[in-house]
């Protein structure tokens, strides 16, 4: 796994689709900025302390939003060391009512451990991640808790899933609501009256080209927004490929009906495609397997992303 030392003592760790990138300050009360899967809590263990950081030493967890991928340490890491976790606070709200709903765990059957949330952040907040201070950006529409941390010294921006380089990151209307789409585009617009540097996201590597990656996010939130046929199609291989990472190596039929049993996929088949689920499953498996996303071997599916 790439790890990049960013600034003296506070490392990138870039995982992959299922665990999402997280950071590390190392100091005498180690800090982290996200905590990946809990179905990778291992592998998150092993390079933390890869870097020389005892995790019963941490004093601070601060999550860009509660999504599945980027709080699944919280719970195990809190256990070893009474850390705090800090998050924006309708994030807090969401964790202290144990609302898997918002989190989007129970709506697409994700496996996620409540932990104690400490700290709510607001909009313009400042955090100390050791000794480098970072503000917070609110920055709703793929989270409705999701935030951003600047640092405005270093010109360098942490965006969670807010902002990637290649791809715009995943709606959820039917959690976060029908605005959500406006939302996205004003916390993109919002990012994009920085002075960035480099950028840190929550999936893949850092990237420079900031303006280029908005403009791209926003005109394929665009071109989603206006054709429902495409952004049903594009939302049902992302919920088909990300169960897949999931589950791993599964039969076909045994993922469909996986599938069938969490309320993401049949909602998001209603909404565009009336009741048409196992039309539509076969259909997204064709075009992830045409992108090389997935392998078909006797009956079984595989996902060919890094977890
Ligand atoms: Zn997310």
């Amino acid at each position: 796994m790439p790890v990049i030392e960013i600034l003296p003592d506070l490392f990138f760790i870039q995982r992959g689709f299922l665990n999402g990138n997280h950071f590390v300050w190392r100091g005498r009360e180690p800090v982290l900025v996200d905590s990946a899967y809990v179905g990778g809590y291992e592998e998150t263990g092993r390079l933390i302390a890869g870097l020389g950081v005892d995790l019963s030493r941490v004093r601070l967890i601060v999550n860009t939003h509660t999504h599945c991928d980027h709080i699944g340490g919280n719970h195990r890491i809190q256990e070893r060391s009474g850390c705090q976790a800090a998050l924006h606070r309708i994030g807090k709200h969401f964790i202290d009512t144990r609302d898997d709903w918002s989190t989007w765990w129970g709506y697409y059957g994700q496996e996620a451990e409540f932990f104690e949330a400490h700290v709510g952040l607001e909009d313009g907040d400042r955090i100390d991640v050791g000794p480098y201070e970072f503000e917070v950006l609110y920055t709703p529409g793929h989270a409705s808790d999701g935030i951003v941390l600047y640092n405005r010294r270093h010109r360098l921006l942490f965006s969670g899933d807010a902002l990637w380089e290649h791809d715009a990151s995943a709606l959820n209307p039917r959690v976060d609501g029908s605005a959500a789409h406006f939302a996205q585009l004003d916390s993109l617009d919002r990012m994009a009256e920085l002075d960035i540097d480099r950028v840190f996201p929550g999936h893949g590597p850092p990237f420079s080209e900031v303006r280029k990656a908005i403009e791209k996010s926003k005109d394929k939130i665009r071109n989603f927004m206006y054709d429902p046929d495409r952004l049903g199609r594009s939302r049902i291989k992302k919920v088909v490929s990300y169960t897949l990472l999931m589950t791993g190596a599964i039969d076909e039929n045994a993922l469909f009906q996986r599938l069938m049993a969490w309320p993401c996929f049949p909602e998001f088949v209603d909404i565009e495609f009336q009741g048409r689920y196992r039309e539509l499953f076969d259909d997204s498996l064709d075009s992830l397997a045409a992108l090389g996303r997935v392998e078909r071997r006797d009956g079984r599916v595989v996902s060919l992303l890094e977890p």
